[in-house]
């Protein structure tokens, strides 16, 4: 194709990528969207294993995030929320922690849990409240430091740090030392006050699945990975070459930085591995709450898991009736540990989970085992200063993604949809 047939050409079929070729179509021009694998959806794919789904990397959607509640239709998603809060494992004992205004008596009657003291439980409300009142722009470009330390700054006691932030916002952020910058982690804790967590019934790629079907189906090309770029265009692995008088590359980090070379130094990245189980929903134990579908928490600082979900109690449509499907998160790829073995790292979950749900837990059949050292680009305070990065690196080559933003499904849709506008104001001009 030639720069006569085509306005853009996006490479990468990622969140970023389908949200600039959705608005590049919105302004009425001609995209194609190379995706170099089988699907688009990037790091949003969903396997289904006997029954079983499987999102690649245990993920959840805010539903107060903004851009997405821009570009994508909710209720046809059929979204199931999580119970809004955290059980969390201290010492030998799961304890609730509950937003307030959602919960008021259940939150009332944890006053008194060793999760934190009432002090913190107080300074919680009053960020929240204070966050609530603030502006998403101001939250974003609030000041430059780690999130660790505003926590510290605010008079939080290391114990809630312990028990509390590091699983939950460690494990939402993959950086359990709290290095990310404090303007994100407070985005975050906003998101969360702000809105139900939920997964689309049907797996997380009904998400890139929506975005796709918005699109004329001749813009979206599959198995077809870019090799490099031309001066106007790109050369596909297989020796074609296509032009456009815009290219947009929204690839992850690491290839951003290939194909761009020095333009665009990889800023390194965050892992996680999750770890799915199966179990028989009546015969083999459940989650420590009857309101089965929350997120529970390592508050202990022990053994590898960070945090697990009873999938199942959250969405009935990841497991067949009648089964369990558990997936637990562990922070990192850590290579020390292999699969199989008694020393492997499902057989260190598995004796944990043991600990923690009994003796049931050990009958649990591990069905998989996702690694992706590549989950999250790094961020740190001084790289999120702007908080979206401009798209365009020269005339006619733009960059998107959620290195460019943040990294999270709605930094990626966000950076995007700035691409693709970017896109066609550079036609236009
Ligand atoms: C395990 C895990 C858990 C997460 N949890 C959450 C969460 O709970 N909530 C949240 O908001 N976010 C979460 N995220 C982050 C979120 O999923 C990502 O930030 C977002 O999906 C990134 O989208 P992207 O389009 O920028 O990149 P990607 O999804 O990486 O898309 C890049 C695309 O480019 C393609 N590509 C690469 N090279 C080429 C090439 N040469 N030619 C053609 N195509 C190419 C790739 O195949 C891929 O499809 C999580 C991520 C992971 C991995």
């Amino acid at each position: 194709m030639t720069r006569r047939e085509l306005d853009v050409i996006v490479v990468g079929g990622g969140l970023a990528g389908l949200a600039c070729a959705r608005e590049v179509t919105d302004g009425r021009r001609r995209v194609l969207l190379l995706e170099g694998s089988d699907r688009v959806g990037g790091r949003v794919r969903t396997d289904r294993v006997d029954g079983f789904l499987l999102d690649r990397g245990f993920q959840v959607l805010l539903e107060a995030y903004p851009e997405c509640g821009r570009l994508l239709d909710y209720s046809a998603l059929d979204l199931r929320a999580f119970y809004p809060g955290a059980m969390i494992r201290v010492g030998n004992r799961f304890h609730r922690v509950t937003d307030p205004r959602q919960q008021p008596l259940e939150a009332a009657l944890a006053v008194t849990n060793p999760v934190g003291s009432l002090a913190d439980k107080l300074r919680i409300l009053r960020l929240v409240g204070q966050l609530r009142r603030t502006q998403l722009e101001q939250i974003l470009t609030g000041p430059i430091r780690s999130a660790a330390r505003d926590l510290e700054e605010a008079g939080f006691s290391a114990g809630i740090i312990r028990r509390f932030f590091r699983p939950f916002f460690g494990g939402i952020l993959l950086d359990p030392e709290l290095e990310v910058p404090a303007r994100l982690f407070r985005f975050y804790l906003r998101m969360f006050a702000s809105g139900p967590v939920s997964v689309p019934n049907a797996g997380m790629e009904e998400i890139p699945r929506q975005l796709a079907s918005t699109l004329p189906p001749q813009a979206v090309r599959t198995d077809s990975p870019v090799a490099r770029l031309t001066d106007g265009g790109v050369q596909l692995v297989s020796g074609q070459v296509l032009e456009a008088p815009v290219v947009v590359v929204a690839t992850e980090a690491s290839e951003a930085a290939r194909l761009l070379g020095d333009t665009l130094p990889d800023p390194g990245a965050r892992g996680t591995t999750t770890l799915y189980f199966s179990g028989d929903r009546h015969g083999d134990g459940g989650p420590p709450s009857p309101d089965g579908g929350i997120l529970i928490l390592n508050g202990n600082d022990q053994g590898p898991v960070n945090h697990l979900a009873f999938m199942d109690r959250v969405a009935e449509g990841y497991a067949p009736e009648g089964r369990s499907l558990i997936a637990v998160n562990v922070v990192g790829t850590p290579t020390s540990h292999v699969d199989d073995g008694a020393d492997g790292l499902v057989s260190h979950v598995r004796r944990q989970m043991s600990e923690w749900f009994g003796p049931p837990a050990s009958r649990w059949a591990h069905l998989a085992t996702y690694r992706i050292p590549e989950a999250h680009p790094l961020q740190t305070p001084d790289s999120f200063d702007p908080p979206l990065r401009p798209a365009r690196l020269a005339p006619g080559l733009l960059v998107a993604g959620d290195h460019r933003g943040n990294a999270s499904l709605n930094g990626a849709l966000e950076s995007g949809r700035a691409a693709g506008a970017q896109a066609v104001e550079e036609l236009s001009a």
